[in-house]
């Protein structure tokens, strides 16, 4: 029998949304690879359980911005009071041994046909919302494919051979066939705290032999979600948005 091409999930913005990660995590086979962008704790009730189990099944991972308030404090004066509350609250409740491991990640990744980061290549916590800033970073990067979260809307943008500018949403699924020569920006939307107005989890495949990225939508249990935010007692804000997916 033939091996099955290799498959990597791609994974952004968990923000310790257990359910969420449960959901998009039964989605994926065994043998898939699991790249992770960044943002795994944050807003939500469980950081622990989703780096217990993020640990255990995810082949690289970079930081995100909350990943870098939740160890350092880093950049928590630019947070809204409700990210800032559920940090805070985070700050108290992470386990030692997720904090260290945590500590452990880079700003970025690279392999040789593309690059993970956060937020934006070089610029690592910088959103990517509209052409110019894409065209910013595919300037600050020569790798053919970069895979980027922080926005939390399931997107690409196409850098084709001749300048233009491509892009496309993906909040309903969808999929991408990569031409050759063409550069891509791909955001695989949020796991945990959706913002492009589908609540449903969001995740992509990469298949890299066939040059194709597949967005998926999942269900999953936004009601417990809410209701352990509001036994937290973290911002109500937090729980809201997630019925609303922004
Ligand atoms: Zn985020």
């Amino acid at each position: 029998m033939n091996e099955r091409e290799p498959r990597f999930a791609l994974i952004s913005d968990v923000h310790s949304n257990l359910e969420a990660l449960e959901a998009v995590l039964a989605r994926t086979d065994a043998d898939d690879g699991v790249l992770c962008l960044g943002d795994i704790v944050g807003y939500g009730p469980d950081p622990n359980a989703c780096l217990a189990l993020l640990r255990k099944r995810i082949s690289e991972a970079v930081l995100g911005n909350h990943d870098v308030a939740a160890i350092d404090d880093f950049g928590i004066e630019h947070f809204n009071p409700a990210a800032r509350a559920a940090i805070v609250w985070t700050q108290g409740v992470l386990a030692v041994e997720h904090a260290e491991w945590l500590r452990t990640l880079g700003y970025e990744w690279r392999a040789p046909e593309f690059l993970m980061v956060h937020g934006a290549p070089v610029e690592y916590f910088e959103y990517v919302l509209d052409v110019a800033a894409a065209k910013r970073a595919f300037a600050a990067t020569d790798a053919p494919l970069v895979f980027l979260g922080h926005t939390h809307i399931a997107e690409y943008y196409a850098l084709e051979p001749g300048g233009r500018i491509r892009h496309a949403y993906l909040q309903h699924g969808g999929e991408l066939a990569l031409d050759p020569g063409t550069r891509y920006l791909v955001n695989p939307g949020s796991v945990g705290q959706p913002r492009d107005l589908n609540p449903e989890a969001s995740l992509a495949f990469y298949s890299p032999e066939a040059r194709r990225v597949v967005w998926e939508r999942v269900p999953y249990a936004i009601e417990r979600v809410r209701a352990k935010i509001a036994a937290a007692h973290l911002p109500p804000a937090n729980a809201e948005r997630l019925r609303r997916g922004r």
